[in-house]
């Protein structure tokens, strides 16, 4: 996501620092307190500008979601569309997905969703996908017993490699939908992305998967 830089960018975080939590990293293995309850956690990798965890929080008022985004830049469109949806489960973090294990404890999410992520296609930046397997052994060790990953993409190049790179690490994949708008799905929040490819008739992508059989 090619955006402009916003040098008003750290002031307006500073100043949204309820929404955009400076130093997460206090709140690793106290989410629960952080939200006073003990309602699931889902986290949303690579949130962009908002629209999907501000959504998912309005549509699931019982699950606390965090969205993490790299850049600032970017973050600050989340913000106004958390600020807009009124809702008090919802948390960004403007953090690189690589640090995963130092704001979350073993166990401590449900869920992970990687929407769009950026595709990397050239062979010597394999290692940044964010399915590549030193990022699904941070998703391991931070997701519980039960928890489950879920990549949607416009990519087909990213979803095959990201279809064989869980199934490579032993998880089981629990959905693989290869055109994810043909089928009425009353409870998909769409992402920014994935408005403008569905838009351009391009399918949508989607699967699920589980680290640990017994998972349902
Ligand atoms: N999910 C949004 C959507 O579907 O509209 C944005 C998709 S955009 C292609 C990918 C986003 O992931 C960018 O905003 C980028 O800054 C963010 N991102 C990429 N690598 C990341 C990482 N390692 N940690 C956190 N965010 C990351």
């Amino acid at each position: 996501m090619r955006q402009r830089h916003k040098p008003w960018a750290d002031d307006y975080l500073n100043e949204h620092d309820h929404i955009v939590l400076p130093n997460p990293q206090q709140y690793k293995g106290k989410w629960s307190a952080f939200f006073g309850n003990d309602r699931p956690i889902h986290v949303e990798i690579g949130t962009g500008k908002g629209q999907f965890v501000s959504g998912m929080a309005k549509q699931h008022p019982d699950i606390n979601f965090i969205g993490i985004e790299l850049s600032k830049s970017v973050i600050v469109n989340a913000v106004e569309k958390v600020l807009a949806s009124g809702q008090k489960n919802v948390v960004l973090l403007n953090e690189n997905a690589e640090n995963l294990t130092e704001l979350f404890s073993a166990s401590e999410i449900s869920t992970i969703y990687l929407n769009f992520s950026d595709p990397w296609p050239k062979n010597r930046h394999e290692k940044r996908r964010l399915t590549y397997y030193t990022f699904l052994e941070r998703y391991e060790s931070c997701l519980n017993q039960t928890g489950e990953l879920v990549l949607k993409t416009d990519n087909r190049s990213l979803f095959e490699y990201s279809v064989v790179s869980f199934s490579q690490f032993g998880m089981t994949l629990q959905e693989v939908n290869v055109d994810l708008h043909a089928i009425e799905d009353e409870f998909n929040i769409m992402t920014e992305y994935e408005e403008k490819f569905s838009a351009k008739g391009q399918p949508i992508y989607r699967c699920r998967a589980v680290f640990h059989q017994d998972s349902n």
